[in-house]
């Protein structure tokens, strides 16, 4: 299987986990799913393709934060590249503390599906 339809599969997977969905614009999903799998098949893993990276195979080494579903989607259910949102295409931001970007930028969103898919939560 190539890496696309891994990382589709993977993808298609953790929606149905995390009562998310994909952006109403399919192009974002899309060069979102292609950036993962071209880290796919660069080092091997699905790192998040909406970073910089000075060296990506030293970020994998370095720690698990940033492979695919993210620390940050799995404590906040927050998705900075907009591969796992609401039906309206924003990113879920009601667990995310305070201060971070994500509330400056999109104000409160709440999570339509609250009893599913924080998997560090509890
Ligand atoms: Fe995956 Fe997190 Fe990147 Fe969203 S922000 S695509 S959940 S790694």
């Amino acid at each position: 299987m190539s890496s696309l339809d891994k990382i589709k599969k993977y993808v298609n997977k953790y929606w149905e986990k995390s009562g998310t969905v994909g952006h109403p614009d399919e192009k974002i999903t899309l060069n979102v799913i292609q950036g993962l799998a071209q880290n796919m098949d660069e080092i091997g893993r699905p790192l998040c393709p909406c970073n910089f990276y000075p060296d990506k195979q030293a970020e994998v080494e370095r720690s698990r934060e940033w492979l695919c579903a993210c620390d940050e989607m799995k404590k906040y259910k927050f998705c900075h590249c907009l591969l796992f949102v609401t039906e309206e295409g924003l990113p879920i931001t009601e667990y995310l503390p305070e201060d971070h970007y994500g509330r400056q930028a999109y104000g409160v969103v709440k999570d339509p599906t609250p009893d599913k898919g924080r998997e560090k939560a509890r």
